[in-house]
């Protein structure tokens, strides 16, 4: 569902990113991990075209996202497709940005609504199942800022979920979370996971997550692909002195 091609992206003299191949299947969940500032949430950017890539080519369900012309120069999808290839793509990021006077409700049919065109008691009706998936069934008609920090997460989740999106990218879901709430989110990704059908990518500090919840790990360090693999591989048997080092700091 998505493809990265020889993906580099400089920020100035900084090359962060030198030359990426990755293919997301279908339903197969990706977890990125690597040392801080090793490029893991510039690969989600680009994704999101919040970021141009220096060089290669970016396809989201065959469709190109960004292309590189002979000369060089990148080009990204036109509107139509960008709008195309944002629908099919969900994010929850580190910080949740719900709209603080909307209710919960509100929160999540807002874009059912204004970018699906859905009519409010559709959009309404999906939203339930969503806040009631995510466990905040009760919630529907408070406020974020009655909420736990895990809850507002939750109900991100949610917001993302109802969208329908063919992959959902997780950058740090759970890193601005107090501690004692970082398990329930984990939790919730956990359950969406096993329901299958949806792709994701994940970026996460959190081993034992990625290790109950990826199909494949892929380990970033210094803007390459040092090993990528089975959880089982990756976190029992890594073979790069790289990999070995960077999960020695998580025993
Ligand atoms: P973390 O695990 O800490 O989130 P990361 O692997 O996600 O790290 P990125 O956020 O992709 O790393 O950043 C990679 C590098 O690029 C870092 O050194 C960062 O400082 C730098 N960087 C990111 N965004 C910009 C920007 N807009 N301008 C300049 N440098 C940037």
């Amino acid at each position: 569902v998505v493809h990265y091609e020889k993906i580099a992206k400089a920020y100035g003299d900084l090359q962060v990113l030198k030359g990426i191949d990755l293919d997301i299947a279908p339903g197969e969940k990706v977890a990125l991990i690597g040392p801080s500032g090793s490029g893991k949430t510039t690969m989600a950017r680009l994704l999101m075209t919040l970021e141009e890539p220096t060089s290669g080519a970016i396809q989201v369900d065959g469709e190109s996202l960004w292309q590189q012309r002979v000369k060089g120069k990148m080009v990204k999808a036109n509107e139509k497709h960008l709008h195309k290839i944002r629908n099919k793509i969900g994010m929850v990021f580190q910080h949740f940005n719900l709209f603080p006077h909307m209710t919960i409700l509100g929160n999540v049919t807002a874009a059912p609504i204004h970018v699906l065109g859905m009519t409010k008691d559709d959009a309404e009706a999906q939203a339930i199942a969503m806040l009631e998936k995510v466990g905040l069934g009760d919630k529907l008609h408070g406020y974020p800022a009655q909420l736990s920090g895990g809850q507002k997460q939750r109900v991100a989740i949610a917001r993302a979920l109802v969208m329908r999106p063919k992959i959902m990218l997780f950058d740090e879901p759970t890193s601005a979370l107090d501690p004692e709430l970082v398990g329930e989110v984990l939790e919730v990704i956990k359950e969406i996971a096993q329901e299958g059908e949806m792709a994701m990518l994940l970026i996460t500090h959190e081993m034992d997550f990625a290790k109950d919840v990826a199909d494949r790990v892929v380990f970033f360090d210094e803007g390459h692909i040092i090993e990528e693999g089975p959880p089982r591989e990756i976190f029992h048997n890594p073979q790069s002195p790289r990999l070995q080092n960077f999960l020695s700091r998580f025993r």
